[in-house]
């Protein structure tokens, strides 16, 4: 049972309040941009842009 390494955690930080509320995996060869994700902020209590941070 070989684990693949080409999954990567990362952070998901609200652009609005700057908080980190989620964290997912990307690929590394498939996603080497930063990445954007629309998500529930439970602080703005709303729908907001999440980036990535490192
Ligand atoms: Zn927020």
């Amino acid at each position: 049972m070989a684990k693949k390494e080409n999954r990567l955690v990362v952070t998901l930080e609200c652009t609005e309040c700057k908080r980190r509320n989620y964290t997912t995996e990307k690929n590394k060869k498939n996603d080497t941009a930063r990445i954007e994700l629309k998500k529930y902020c439970p602080w703005d209590r709303k729908h907001t842009m999440h980036r990535e941070t490192k």
